[in-house]
């Protein structure tokens, strides 16, 4: 179950999401806006409530590894590109923005979460 993320800090969160990760990701153009192609959800933004939750829940515990392991298996397990044997093609072909760019949205989340931001 998500926690329930107050409005403000819904919004500290949205505005980390953009300034540390959007601002490094390729398909972020020179006039600011997102230019993944509409049918390819990008999974940062899709899945960033269950990203603070996974944050939430290892608490100050928080590393890396912990981080990745909780997400393939509470994200990636549930996610419709990943097949039974656990591969993924958009994993395998670097079109998973969540994966290209999990160090960031860690960084962003626990920026947020230290109140830092
Ligand atoms: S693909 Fe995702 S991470 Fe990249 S700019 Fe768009 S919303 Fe941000
Ligand atoms: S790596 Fe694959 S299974 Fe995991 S969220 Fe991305 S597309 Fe889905």
């Amino acid at each position: 179950m998500n926690v329930l993320i107050e409005d403000k800090k819904w919004s500290l969160y949205e505005e980390a999401i953009r300034n540390d990760v959007c601002a490094y990701c390729c398909e972020m153009g020179e006039d600011g806006q997102c230019h993944r192609d509409s049918s390819q959800e990008c999974g940062v933004r899709k899945y960033l409530p269950k990203l603070i939750d996974i944050a939430h829940r290892l608490e100050n515990d928080m590393n890396m590894d912990d981080y990745l392991r909780a997400v393939r298996f509470e994200i990636c397990n549930h996610c419709d590109n990943q097949r039974e044997d656990g591969t993924c093609d958009v994993r395998d072909s670097v079109n998973c923005a969540l994966d290209r760019y999990l160090s960031l949205a860690f960084d962003a989340v626990a920026t947020v979460r230290a109140g830092k931001q």
